[in-house]
């Protein structure tokens, strides 16, 4: 059983070897080596993170693997070939920029690949195999967790390409989920190295709320929580792109907000402000935001804010909050 699970980290570390060859040094990878190049990747941090190519034909992989002794049923088990109804087997991955992926230790244990257009799916993982459980993997751990540990914080991104513009912009504690929500055992696996998680996602509506959910997520593990907000339309990489590595690291994640502030804002969208029955709806659901709050000058702190904002007195406030926080213990 254990010479299964090496055989299949042999044949993952040989197909991270030739994808990324492909790459680097072939005429078949020109197209996708000038796609990461526009999009500002280096040699160095292809080579850093082993970034590859995986050609459009069919049996590319299939091929080599089978040459080097590999058995068809072992490739089709780690997932790199598919098997048709009528018994035909293809590469999985074809045509794609190929991010392999490791485990904590270092060993690669799946593939992401991106299409180099605009195609769908834009991005195809590896499956879940016996060595790979997607909830318990976070891309980028292997090299992130050093300084994750010594800063005691995690960065948080939705994929890879904002976790590796990331580290050229100077930030090595980020790390990511794999094109799903964060999960507990995700959580606990950070919390094993970290004290606090900054979260840093898409400033659309799918991040919001991915957000939100991954909010509920750590601070249960014992998690500290910041929230990296980035202006409308962008992702990590995107800002990086756009205003540099300083900015991101001074405006972004040094601005980032409390979980509890990144809350009242997010729920603003569902109540009419302007309106007075909203605005009173709002107040309701912001002070079960902050009876969430353990600690009485915390719970202080927002309902100053809201007293302010709304022009309301602090101690009516403070009374319709110790109801709902007495009634929730
Ligand atoms: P790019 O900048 O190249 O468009 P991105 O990282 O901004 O990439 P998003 O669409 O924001 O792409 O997706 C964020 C992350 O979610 C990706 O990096 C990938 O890990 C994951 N993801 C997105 N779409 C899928 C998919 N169809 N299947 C699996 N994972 C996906
Ligand atoms: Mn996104
Ligand atoms: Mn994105
Ligand atoms: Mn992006």
């Amino acid at each position: 059983q254990d010479s299964y699970r090496n055989k299949v980290f042999q044949l993952y570390d040989l197909t991270t070897k030739l994808y990324h060859y492909l790459l680097l040094e072939t005429e078949h990878g020109k197209n996708a080596l000038n796609y990461l190049i526009k999009r500002g990747f280096s040699r160095d941090i292809i080579e850093k993170f082993n970034i590859g190519y995986s050609p459009s034909a069919w049996d590319t992989l299939q091929n080599f693997l089978t040459k080097r002794g590999f058995s068809l049923e072992l490739i089709k088990q780690a997932g790199l070939v598919i098997e048709t109804d009528e018994g035909r087997t293809y590469d999985r991955f074809r045509n794609r920029i190929i991010f392999p992926i490791f485990d904590a230790q270092g060993r690669v244990i799946a593939f992401g690949g991106r299409v180099l257009d605009d195609g769908h799916p834009k991005y195809l993982n590896s499956p879940e195999t016996n060595i790979f459980n997607k909830s318990r993997t976070l891309y980028n751990l292997h090299l992130a967790k050093q300084e994750i540990r010594k800063r005691r914080q995690a960065i948080l991104f939705e994929g890879y390409i904002d976790t590796i513009s990331a580290w050229k912009a100077g930030v090595y504690n980020g790390v990511a989920t794999l094109g799903t929500s964060l999960t507990v055992e995700q959580a606990k696996i950070i919390k094993r190295y970290a004290d606090e998680v900054v979260i840093s996602y898409d400033s659309d509506l799918a991040g919001q709320q991915a957000t939100y959910r991954a909010i509920d997520i750590l601070l249960p593990v014992g998690l500290s929580v910041k929230i990296a907000q980035i202006p409308q339309g962008l992702d990590p990489d995107d800002y990086i792109d756009k205003y540099g590595a300083e900015s991101f690291k001074s405006n972004i994640l040094g601005n980032s907000i409390t979980a509890t502030a990144f809350k009242l804002q997010y729920i603003r969208k569902d109540f009419n402000l302007k309106d007075e029955a909203g605005r009173l709806q709002y107040l309701t659901s912001a002070l079960s935001i902050i009876s969430e709050l353990n600690h009485a000058i915390e719970r202080e702190h927002y309902l100053k804010g809201l007293a302010e904002e709304f022009n309301l007195s602090f101690p009516s406030l403070k009374s319709d909050l110790d109801q709902i926080y007495y009634n929730k213990r």
